[in-house]
C-alpha cells in the first residue's frame, strides 16, 4: 500500500512510525513532514491546507492509496470530498482506499463549537450546559453572563488556534471578554458567534476511536499536560507530554464512555447523515464519577498521538483498510499492558517568543524502551535544528507511569540544544 500522510509534528512521526512497521506498507510519503518522519518515508514538500489539486496528482503520479491526515486544517477545508468527489470523476484504481478524516461537515464537531453543542444536546450527550450568541444578540449574552455562576466559559465557534477559550473568574471579566469577542472581532471571524457554558470540575482525559460512520474501535486512551509549568502551572501550550493508560478510565469509567458518549455520538453522525472515516477525539472531564464531552475533534491529538500508537498493537494500516472497506466490526484491538509516557522538549520562551534554527545534539536513548519522535525539527544538510515551539518528544514505555517517565525523562538527557525545556513532572499525580 501506498500511503501519503499529511502534517508535520510529533503526531505525524508516531504515526508514520507506527505506519512503516505495517506488512501493508509499501511506500510512505509525508507532507510536508519533520526530520524524524524522513527516518520513516519521503517527505515531499506540498501545501497541506489547500491547492487539493497538486495534492490530487501527486497522489495520480505516485499510485497512492490511502491518504491519511494529521491536522484539522485539511480536514475542515473538505480534504475528505476533495478526494471523494475527484476519485467519482476520475478513479485512483481499484486499490484507492481514500482519506482517512471526517467529510468538511463532520468535522464541524471540531471546527464549530455551536455545532458539536447542538449535535450533543440533541441526543443528551453528557456536556456542559450553556447558550450560544451572536453580535445581534450581545445584550442577551450579558444578561444570561451575569446570570451564572463563576467561573463561566466563553468558547469563540471557530477553529481559533487553541486560543479561543476563556475561563473567565468573575462576571466583569466574562463581560468584557464577551464584549470583545462579539463586537470587536477578537478572534476574527471564529468568535463571530460565542458559546457561554458553565464551568466543569474534575480532571481531563481523552478517548479516541476510529470509526467509519457505523461500527468504531476504541484506540488505548491518554491524558494530556497542557501548562508549561511544573504542577500544571502557566500558559497553556499545544502539550507538553502525556501518559497512557490513565490509571482512573477503569472499566466501570470507559463503559459510561461508550454508553454515554461514544455509541450516541456514532449513531448521531448516521441520524444526520455526517460521513466519517476517522479518528474521533473525545476531550473528557470526569466529574465525580461521570464522563461529560468538553469538546471533539476530529482527528489525534498531539502528544497523546504518542503515546497511543505506541500503546496499540494492531497493524495500523490494517486498521485503515479496514475501516475503509466497512470491516471494522471483524477488529479487536489490543493494547501494550505497559505503561508509555511521553514528555516533550520545548524551545526557550514557548509558548511566547523563541529561536527556530538551532542546531541539535540528539543522542540515541539508553534505554530499548524508549523511542524519540521528531516534532519541530528540520534537517539542514547533515546538521538537525529546531524548527518549531515543541521540538521533540521522547516515549517510553514502563511497568508504571513513574517507571515510564523517569526514562523519557533520562533519554533527554542526552538531547541538547539552546534554551531546552521539558517538564519533569509529567503523569505526577499517578
Ligand atoms: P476546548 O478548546 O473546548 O478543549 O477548551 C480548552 C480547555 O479549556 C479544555 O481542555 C479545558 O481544560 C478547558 N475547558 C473548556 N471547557 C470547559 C468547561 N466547560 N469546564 C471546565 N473547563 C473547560
Amino acid at each position: 500500500m501506498n500511503v501519503l500522510l499529511l502534517g508535520s509534528g510529533g503526531r505525524e512521526h508516531a504515526l508514520a512510525w507506527k505506519m512503516k512497521q505495517s506488512t501493508l506498507c509499501d511506500q510512505l510519503y509525508i507532507a510536508p513532514g519533520n526530520a524524524g518522519t524522513s527516518q520513516c518515508g519521503t517527505n515531499i514538500s506540498m501545501r497541506i491546507d489547500g491547492d487539493f489539486e497538486k495534492m490530487e496528482a501527486f497522489c495520480r503520479k505516485e499510485n497512492i492509496h490511502l491518504v491519511v491526515v494529521g491536522p484539522e486544517d485539511p480536514l475542515v477545508k473538505g480534504v475528505y470530498d476533495y478526494f471523494k468527489t475527484a476519485h467519482q470523476k476520475n478513479s485512483f484504481g481499484e486499490n484507492w482506499l481514500g482519506v482517512i478524516g471526517p467529510s468538511a461537515l463532520a468535522a464541524q464537531l471540531e471546527g464549530s463549537k455551536a455545532f458539536a453543542k447542538t449535535f450533543m444536546q440533541k441526543r443528551d450527550i453528557p456536556t456542559a450546559a450553556y447558550r450560544e450568541f451572536t453580535a445581534d444578540t450581545v445584550e442577551e449574552a450579558k444578561k444570561y453572563i451575569s446570570s451564572q455562576s463563576l467561573p463561566v466559559v466563553l468558547k469563540a465557534d471557530g477553529l481559533a488556534a487553541g486560543k479561543g477559550v476563556i475561563i473567565a473568574q468573575t462576571h466583569e471579566e466574562a463581560l468584557s471578554e464577551i464584549e470583545q469577542m462579539l463586537t470587536h472581532a477578537k478572534f476574527g471571524a471564529a468568535s463571530a458567534k460565542v458559546v457561554v457554558e458553565a464551568f466543569l470540575s474534575g480532571i481531563e482525559l481523552s478517548v479516541f476511536v476510529l470509526t467509519d460512520g457505523k461500527d468504531y474501535v476504541i484506540l488505548p486512551e491518554a491524558k494530556d499536560y497542557k501548562r508549561i509549568g511544573e504542577g500544571d502551572s502557566g500558559l497553556n501550550t499545544g502539550g507538553m507530554g502525556a501518559v497512557s493508560p490513565v490509571p482512573f478510565a477503569d472499566a466501570a469509567f470507559m463503559q459510561k464512555v461508550e454508553e454515554r458518549i461514544i455509541r450516541p455520538t456514532i449513531l448521531g453522525l448516521q441520524e444526520d447523515e455526517l460521513e466519517y472515516k476517522g479518528f474521533v477525539f473525545f476531550g473528557l472531564i470526569k466529574v465525580g464519577e461521570d464522563p461529560y464531552v468538553i469538546e471533539y475533534n476530529c482527528r489525534m491529538g498531539d502528544p497523546e498521538t504518542e503515546v497511543v500508537m505506541p500503546r496499540l498493537k494492531n497493524d495500523l494500516l490494517a486498521l485503515f483498510e479496514a475501516l475503509s472497506k466497512g470491516k471494522l466490526n471483524e477488529i479487536k484491538i489490543e493494547q501494550d499492558p505497559r505503561s508509555a509516557v511521553t514528555i516533550m522538549a520545548v524551545s526557550g520562551g514557548y509558548p511566547g517568543d523563541y529561536k527556530k534554527g538551532l542546531p541539535m545534539q540528539i543522542s540515541s536513548p539508553a534505554s530499548a524502551d524508549t523511542l524519540l519522535f521528531h516534532a519541530g525539527t528540520k534537517a539542514e544538510g547533515d546538521q538537525i535544528v529546531t524548527n518549531g515551539g515543541r521540538v521533540l518528544t521522547a516515549t517510553s514505555y514502563g511497568n508504571s507511569i513513574k517507571e515510564a517517565a523517569k526514562k523519557s525523562s533520562e533519554a533527554l538527557s542526552g538531547i541538547a540544544y539552546e534554551g531546552m525545556y521539558f517538564r519533569k513532572d509529567i503523569g505526577y499525580e499517578f
